[in-house]
């Protein structure tokens, strides 16, 4: 494992939580922006959108064709290209990079770089920490401090970009800290600036939604009518089993929720993926695998097993390599598309909401 501290290339001096970064804007906000307030023309908006957007670069000293004048009218307006910075690089042997990112405000958030054959996958937080709080996540642990804006999802996604050589990835999903779906308005504001052709331009099908089954969430989501794909963290085959699970505060009954998603797919004409975490003893039994195939038929939804990787003394285990085997088979052998999430950056806590508890700590 290699661990790389960045260079701080961002002057924390004029960081300040009530400046707002440029990835908050699409292109004719931009215009609006510079026009307006900046009193510039036109087209040093377009320059701003095309340094942000196509070459995914947030650093303003890297914006050649931009004068100082328009940087200072920036900061005068509490604007910034860039709000927030790379602090911590992780690299694990596998080829997974995991990245810690502080905002103005010095939280800090985590994403995850995942390549795969031919393919990069972003792995992204919504939140920093979370309010839903299962209780064998990290990213729960310590609750909810706030939201990200629509402007820090977009700049995380842009930092993730700068690593791969300022380009795009192949997917993107949010599955790193915090529940999306509680932060829906920003996080739709983010996904219309990375998913529309006048922006970043990355297809709404290759952008994956994670959800613990925020029911509200979920319908509001499929309202949008978008091809975004909703990955819903089932864990469990019945409410009981999910109590174990999910406090109660803010768990749905699973009918609700499965329902929910029959709506998202009858919405969007997308396939849901059920997200099942194997956890030793507590759903990984074989009347459990049966009971969630008939789920995955019914629903014509795929499954996506994913290990438990072990985050702390939790009393949570994954179960044996020969049971993890067993359980997908038997949804493989009756006709459920089944995918197990390969072990990837075990050695860089690649456990969501891992690295940044160990940092905070
Ligand atoms: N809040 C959303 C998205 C973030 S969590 C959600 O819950 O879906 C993304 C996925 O990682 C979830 O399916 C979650 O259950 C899983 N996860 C969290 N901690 C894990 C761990 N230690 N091992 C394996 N999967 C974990
Ligand atoms: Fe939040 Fe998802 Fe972790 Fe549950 S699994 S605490 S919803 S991030």
């Amino acid at each position: 494992m290699e661990i790389v501290k960045e260079n701080k290339s961002v002057n924390r001096n004029i960081i300040a939580k009530r400046i707002t970064p440029l990835s908050s804007f699409n292109s004719a906000e931009l215009e609006k922006i510079v026009i307006e307030k900046l009193n510039e023309p036109k087209f040093r908006a377009k320059q701003l959108a095309e340094w942000l957007y196509k070459k995914l670069i947030l650093d303003a000293n890297s914006m050649k064709n931009i004068p100082a004048k328009l940087f200072d009218k920036l900061t005068e307006n509490d604007f910034t290209t860039c709000s927030s910075e790379i602090i911590k690089k992780q690299q694990s042997h596998d080829g997974t990079t995991k990245i810690l990112i502080q905002l103005a405000d010095n939280e800090v958030i985590e994403s995850v770089i995942i390549p795969s054959d031919k393919r990069i996958t972003f792995c992204l937080s919504t939140q920093v920490g979370c309010p839903v709080q299962c209780y064998f996540c990290a990213s729960g642990k310590n609750g909810l401090t706030r939201n990200l804006s629509a402007g820090e999802i977009v700049e995380q996604f842009i930092h993730c970009c700068s690593i791969i050589g300022h380009k795009l990835p192949s997917n993107i999903v949010f599955m790193g800290i915090g529940e999306g779906l509680l932060n829906l308005e920003n996080l739709l504001n983010a996904l219309e600036i990375i998913s529309s052709e006048n922006e970043i331009n990355l297809g709404a099908r290759r952008i994956t939604v994670s959800t613990s089954g925020w029911v509200p969430g979920i319908v509001k989501l499929a309202d949008q009518e978008k091809q975004f794909n909703l990955a819903l963290s089932l864990h469990a085959v019945d409410d009981e089993m999910r109590s174990k699970l999910i406090p109660g505060k803010m768990r749905y009954p699973v009918n609700k929720i499965l329902e929910a998603c029959r709506y998202y797919r009858q919405k969007t004409n997308r396939m849901v993926t059920y997200e099942y975490t194997l956890l030793k003893g507590i759903n990984d039994s074989i009347v459990a695998a049966k009971k969630l195939t008939t789920l995955a038929l019914e629903n014509r939804a795929k499954v996506n097993l994913i290990p438990y990787n072990s985050t702390e003394n939790n009393g949570f285990y994954r179960p044996s390599a020969k049971r993890i085997n067993e359980f997908s088979s038997i949804l493989e052998k009756a006709g459920v598309q089944v995918s197990v999430r390969r072990e990837m950056g075990n050695d860089v806590d690649a456990a969501c909401g891992q690295l940044r508890n160990k940092y905070n700590k």
